[in-house]
This record gives C-alpha cells, structure tokens and sequence, in this order.
C-alpha cells in the first residue's frame, strides 16, 4: 500500500523562513538570500518525506506567503492597484501580500480571511471587470524540476478553479467567459504537466467539503468535464479535506478522475457515503486517514479498521494524510521539556511521515495484531486513556441544568445592576489590555528566567498596574482595568495555571504569512490547582473606588486556541475548562469584584463549516457552556463578554443567550453594520461596539467617536449602550491609546450631555 502527503510545513523547523522574510522586508537580507532560504528549505522537507518513505510527496505547496495568493499570481490576477505600483515581481507579490508604503505609492494588502475551519488565513483573490486570466505557472514548475533535480518526482499541487471562484471576491457578475478561461488555465496546466513528465497533479478543491447548491454542482462539472477531457497522460487528483464531501460524492466518483482524495478523519459522513455509493475502481482512493490537523498519535486499531472497510469496496488505496501538514508542528523530538512517556503520544508533521508508513506495512500484514508496531502504538493509546482526573469527572456527571442557568433573568438583573453601579449613562470601558511596553515584557521574561525574584516581579508588576489604574482615572473612564501585565497571550496564561496542559517550545504553526502560533495542548482533564487572577484584580480595585473589572478568557477560546483532545469530546472538554473558569469567577465574586469580564474571542472558530452542523454540533453546547462559567454568580454582579470580530448576524440568537449583561465587540472596521441585525433580532444584551479601530496606530478624532456613538445611538437604547475601543490595547503604543482614549471620554461626555 502507497502513501501520500498532501502538503508538508514551509515555515522551516526553526522557523528560518519566517526570520528571512522578514530580514528582506526591514531590508537585512538580499532577494537572493531570501530565495536561497527558500530553497534550502524544500530540499530538506522533500527529503525528510523522500527517505521516511513517502511515495507521493507535493510540491508547489511551499509558498512564501499563503497559496491562493500564489494562485491569484499564477493565473495574473492582480488589481491594477499593485500594478500601478511598478514594482519588481517579489515586491508586487508582498505589496499584495501585506500592502505597500514607499516612493512608489500607498496600498493596503488584500483582504484576509480564514482558511476553511483552521486557524490558518489566506489572501482573497480580487476579481474585477478588467481581470483576465494571463497565466505564469513558473512558481509551480520550477519547484516540481527542483525536486526532480533531487531525484523526486513529486506531484504538482494547486488550489483548485471551484476553490478560486468561490473565495475570490467579484466585484461584478461572474460571466461565463471568465469560467471557460479559468477551466482553460487548468488545462494549460495539465499540458504543461506533462511536457515536464509529471505523473501526476493534485488538485485541491476544499471547498467540496462545505455546504454546495445545485448551481456550485453544474459549475463543478462544467469546470472539470473541460479540464479532465484534454488531461492526456497525467493523471489528476481531486483532493478534499476538512470533511466530507457528501452534497457532490455521486457527481465526483461519475467523472474520470484518476485519484480521489477524500478525508476520513473530519469527514464524518466519508466512509458511509463510499459503502453507499461505491467508488470506481479505475481509481485509486487518496484515504486522509492521519489527521492534518492535530498533534496526537495515529490510532492504528481504528485507523486500520477503516481501511480494512474501505478495502472491501476499491483495491487501489493511498494512505495519505487528511490535510496538509500545513497546520501542525515539524516535530516532537526537539520539545526536550516534555518528558516521555507523555512525549510518545505526540506525532507532529515528521512523525506524521513514520505513521503513513507504519500504517501502510501494516495494512498489508495479514496478522497485524500481533505486530510489534501495532502493539506498542496500542500501548501508547491506552496510556492516553488512563489520564483520568476522576474529581473532575464526579464534577460533571452531577451537574444539573440549573447551573447552565442564571438566575434571575436579564431584564430583572439590569435593574438591580443599574441600582448597584450607579453608572453614568453610556458607561466607558476598555476591553482589558493596556500597551505592552518593554518594560512590561521584561518583567515577565526575567521572571520567567529566574532573574528576578517573585517579590520583585510582583511589585514592579503593582507599580505597572497601579500607573495604569491612575491613567484610567485621569482619562476619566467609569470601568477599569487592571492592564493585562501578567500575561502575554489571553490563552498561555490560563493555560500556564491551570492542570491537564501541556506547553510546546518550538511547536510553532503559521497562522498567516510569516506568522506563527504556539497553541498549547489539552493534555489531561483540566482542573483549576488554585486561584488564578483574584490577587491581580484584588490589588487592583483596592486602588480605585471605581468598579475593577475582572478579566478571564472564556473556555471556548481556551479550547479553539489549543489542539485539544481526541479522545474525549470538544464538549466534554470544553465543560472541563468552564468549570475551572467558573471557580475563578466565584472567587473574583467573593474578593469583591463587582464586574467579571469573560472573553470568547475565539467562539466563531470551530463553527462547524456546513451550516446545517452549527446548532448540532457546536451551538448547542458551546453556549450552554459559556453560561456555565457564570450562572454562580449573584445578581449584582455584571458579567461581561468580549468578541473580536462582528461577524455574528447568523449566530446573533446564540451570542446573546450567552446571557451576559455586557458584551463589547469589534465593529468599527466594519462601518457598525452588525447594528441593523441586532436592531431587527431584538437584542437583549447591552452592547458596546467598538468606536474605533485599535489595530492601527491611528488616533481617532473625538467627531468621529461622536459620530459612532449616535450611529450606535440610533439602534439601541440609550441605557443599553456601552462607549469602548474595539479590542484589547496590548499592540498599541502608549501615547496613542493616551489620546485615543482622551477622545473617547470626551466624545461621550459631549453625547451624554445632547441627551439630556
Ligand atoms: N481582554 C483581552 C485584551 O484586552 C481581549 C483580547 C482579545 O479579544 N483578543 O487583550
Ligand atoms: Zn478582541
């Protein structure tokens, strides 16, 4: 049995392409030397795979950037704004990557967006009236005949037509003419292909996995009955990933694709529609059975039961990984502070490489079972299994709907809040984070290193938090903050203090362009040792008679921040770190802190890519959890939640039976139209949409917070309505976020005042 990679990480294991990229744009490094880092780098992944034993190895997944942007320069689509510019090619390509600000003019980047249901984001191609299809595939070649010069032939791989089309932005009508020349690029391709002896070409077209209406199926077919009759000699590859394929399996398997790739391990409905429906034996079955996405050891037992399954329906299987490695670490043998036998239950991209073909031995082993490979993977998965916290456990089995529950309902607590706090109308906040400074860094990080005692870093850590709280009073805002010093990421930090993570050193994964996250792992039941930030909050309210808010990160971030589990549930773990969460907040109650805010930043991540999956699979229980992290606390206490993003008018029913009192959330950049779906859905939490933008440097006027303030004005109630920036201040500088925040207050003083 063969195996397969659909794409293997770029960023380098130490993360060299990162660091070179950006030496050549602060100018440190030639172009030469940048492209010279590039190569150096795909020599050695195409080698790893190459002598692990990999039979179908990609290229052209490297990228300097993000792969549809490739693609968007390959078929030359490229505003005229970047052209305009006249720059060189590598300059044109990063001023779309990231905008361009010199001699030459003034452009911002294309937009960004997620990649499908991963923490990953790629640049959305512009396609306008004027855009025609020129094509350069030099990038894709160049790349398939260096690996050839190592003695790899690999297979080409690229985004896919229906993929393009439907994450492309139009700014008119898609015409037919534009979709015969896309379909007609694929075929140029396919020609070229062949002229450099490539066997075969990967196509990826991901979004067959997300929820497709008889149009995107004619379009499909349309696309791909043109592509595959002058294919010629080479053999194509339909690749999905990130589900199952279910609204177009029977138009897929009816056309002449040579290998179809399809994922087992998201794709819920995969392996059932193949048993339904069958699968032509002329082609081989590319089976993504080695999860892309996560870092835990391959489950052989199970892993290799469904290939026994699969096997009773088509005799040509590759065992080939459910995505590209894209979206894990290089490798689990350089994190020297996770000690075995915990370290062993890991398989990061090169191991990822091992178990391919482990598993491809042992699928063509009559009596695997008795296999020392297979045995001692058993024995790491039942070890996985024993990390058993059974008090936590206890916890959960007793919980009752009650406690997803708070009591009394909102519109009861707003009166009793109102009376409580006696707030200004229009209160101002901010969403927690104040600038972190180098002085704030190095306090954590000679902390951290053992340079400074405890003592020492606390007290400078009060003298931060203490100048902060004075700022805030100065300023004249009515909701303070402490100022976030203690932490450096909303996530690490929770996670740093709670039990049943474990933390990486070098498992770095490319969130977009050159940079990376480090996402903890769910390691064991999670449990909350002690408390975490009631010291922090305390200190800080006894400074101020002004209410202090406390400031927590929400389980659903915590959990889509972090690879999690797979042996239990999302949910289960999810209510694991919501009960940690919930004790923190009956101790911040108890300390006396009147506002607790709960951030969920992260909710829309793991939204279920198929629309009819939302509730099911994620809303249902998402929410309920989050209500669980505060259903504790009394009626006086006002509970607040932050989002980072303003996209929710599909989800706006489920954001507010969060049921917190106050929810802030990011909406300047998006001209506040999250209003008009909240107007009609008859929202009943408070709000506070972000006045102004705080990811650019830029201070807004105090007429421009005015301006806002009434638009906001116009659509809710003035009591409901809460005046703060759009997100957490740590990117900022300080005397930015002085005057911005000056313009704040005073711009809300000015409305409050046309109000009465
Ligand atoms: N409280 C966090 C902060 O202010 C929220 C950050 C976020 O939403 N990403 O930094
Ligand atoms: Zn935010």
């Amino acid at each position: 049995m063969k195996t397969s990679i659909i794409g293997y990480p770029r960023i380098g294991r130490n993360r060299e392409l990162k660091f070179a990229t950006e030496s050549f744009f602060n100018n440190k490094i030639s172009l030469d030397e940048l492209l010279a880092c590039a190569k150096e780098l795909r020599t050695k992944h195409w080698l790893k795979q190459k002598e692990s034993g990999i039979d179908y190895i990609s290229s052209g997944d490297f990228s300097f950037y993000d792969n549809m942007l490739d693609l968007s320069i390959m078929l030359g689509i490229i505003p005229k704004r970047y052209l305009n510019l006249e720059l060189n090619s590598a300059d044109t390509y990063f001023a779309l990557a990231k905008g361009y600000q010199g001699e030459k003019g003034d452009v911002k980047a294309l937009s960004m967006r997620k990649w499908f249901n991963t923490n990953y984001h790629y640049l959305v191609p512009e396609i306008d009236k004027d855009s025609f299809i020129s094509l350069n595939t030099s990038k894709l070649f160049n790349e398939f005949n260096e690996a050839k010069s190592l003695g790899i032939l690999t297979k080409p791989s690229l985004i896919g037509p229906l993929t393009f089309l439907k994450l492309a932005k139009f700014s008119f009508k898609c015409t037919s003419k534009f979709i015969s020349e896309l379909a007609n690029a694929y075929v140029s391709i396919l020609k070229e292909a062949q002229q450099f002896d490539a066997e075969w070409i990967q196509i990826d077209e991901p979004i067959l996995v997300t929820d497709l209406t008889q149009d995107d199926i004619n379009l499909f077919k349309k696309l791909y009955t043109t592509i595959l009759k002058q294919k010629g000699n080479v053999s194509v590859l339909l690749q999905t990933y990130f589900g199952d394929i279910r609204d177009i399996y029977t138009t897929v398997i009816s056309l002449n694709f040579d290998g179809i790739g399809i994922d087992f391990v998201e794709g819920k409905e995969s392996l059932s529609l193949i048993e339904r429906h069958g699968f032509r034996k002329e082609t081989i079955l590319f089976a993504g059975l080695l999860n892309g996405k996560n870092i835990w050891r391959n489950n052989y037992d199970q892993t290799l039961k469904i290939i026994e399954r699969l096997k009773a329906i088509t005799p040509n299987i590759v065992i080939n990984s459910s995505c590209s490695l894209l979206h894990v670490p290089y490798t689990v043998s350089v994190e020297d502070k996770i000690e075995e036998p915990s370290k062993q239950c890991f398989a990061f991209a090169e191991e990822k490489l091992i178990e391919l073909t482990e598993l491809a031995l042992l699928a063509q082993t009559p009596n695997y079972l008795n296999s020392e490979i297979f045995k001692s993977n058993a024995v790491i998965h039942s070890d996985i299994k024993k990390s058993i916290n059974s008090q936590v456990n206890a916890r959960i089995v007793s919980l009752t709907e009650a406690e997803y529950e708070r009591l009394p309902k909102r519109f009861e607590r707003f009166n009793i809040q109102r009376a409580t706090f006696n707030l200004p109308l229009l209160p101002t906040t901010t969403i927690g984070s104040f600038p972190q400074t180098d002085e704030v860094r190095s306090n954590r990080t000679k902390f951290k290193k053992n340079l400074i005692s405890y003592d020492e870093y606390v007290s400078k850590l009060h003298e931060l938090t203490a100048s902060v709280v004075k700022l805030q009073e100065d300023i004249g805002l009515d909701v303070l903050v402490h100022g976030e010093f203690e932490r450096g990421d909303m996530v690490e930090y929770f996670g740093e203090n709670l039990d049943g993570f474990l933390f990486t050193q070098f498992a770095w994964v490319q969130s977009y362009g050159t940079r990376c996250v480090k996402p903890p792992i769910v390691f064991s039941d999670i449990s909350r040792p002690h408390p975490i930030t009631v010291e922090t909050s305390k200190f800080a309210q006894s400074l101020t008679a002004k209410p202090m808010k406390g400031m927590l990160t929400g389980p659903i971030t915590i959990l889509n921040w972090s690879f999690p589990r797979e042996d239990i549930s999302y949910k289960d773990q999810a209510v694991q770190i919501a009960l940690a969460i919930r004790d923190e907040v009956l101790d911040l109650e108890k300390a006396n802190i009147k506002i607790i805010q709960i951030d969920e930043a992260a909710l829309r991540e793991k939204l279920p890519l198929r629309k009819s999956d939302w509730r099911i699979e994620y809303l249902d229980w998402a929410i309920p959890t989050f209500r669980l992290t505060h259903s504790g606390v009394s009626p006086e206490t006002q509970i607040h939640t932050h989002m980072c993003y303003s996209e929710f008018q599909d989800i706006i029913a489920d954001i507010d039976a969060m049921d917190a009192d106050v929810i802030t959330f990011e909406a300047s950049r998006s001209s506040l139209e999250i209003l008009d779906a909240i107007i009609k859905s008859g929202f009943q939490t408070a709000v506070g949409p972000g006045v102004y933008d705080i990811h650019s440097p830029r201070i807004p006027s105090e007429k421009e917070i005015i301006d806002a303030i009434k638009l906001i004005l116009k659509a809710m109630p003035e009591e409901k309505v809460w005046v703060n920036p759009d997100c957490g201040l740590k990117t900022r500088k300080n005397p930015e976020t002085l005057q911005s925040l000056i313009n704040l207050v005073s711009a809300t003083i000015k409305v409050r005042k046309s109000l009465k």
